[in-house]
């Protein structure tokens, strides 16, 4: 099984909707991978507008 990444909020995600939008838009066309802990205190979490634990993709080619 291979890993996409939902287009929208950037993560990184096996299931068929995203846990996070719901959108069923996924790439595997990305590049970097952050792994958030602690998003109230993570940059890369700001920086995602995100708010949610989890595996990110940094960049996402279109
Ligand atoms: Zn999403």
């Amino acid at each position: 099984m291979s890993e996409k990444a939902c287009i929208k909020c950037h993560i990184i995600t096996e299931t068929k909707e995203c846990p996070i939008c719901n959108g069923r838009e996924f790439t595997d066309k990305f590049t970097g991978v952050a792994i958030i802990f602690n998003p109230e205190k993570s940059e890369i979490a700001k920086e995602l507008k995100t708010e949610r634990k989890g595996a990110y993709a940094l960049r996402i080619r279109k």
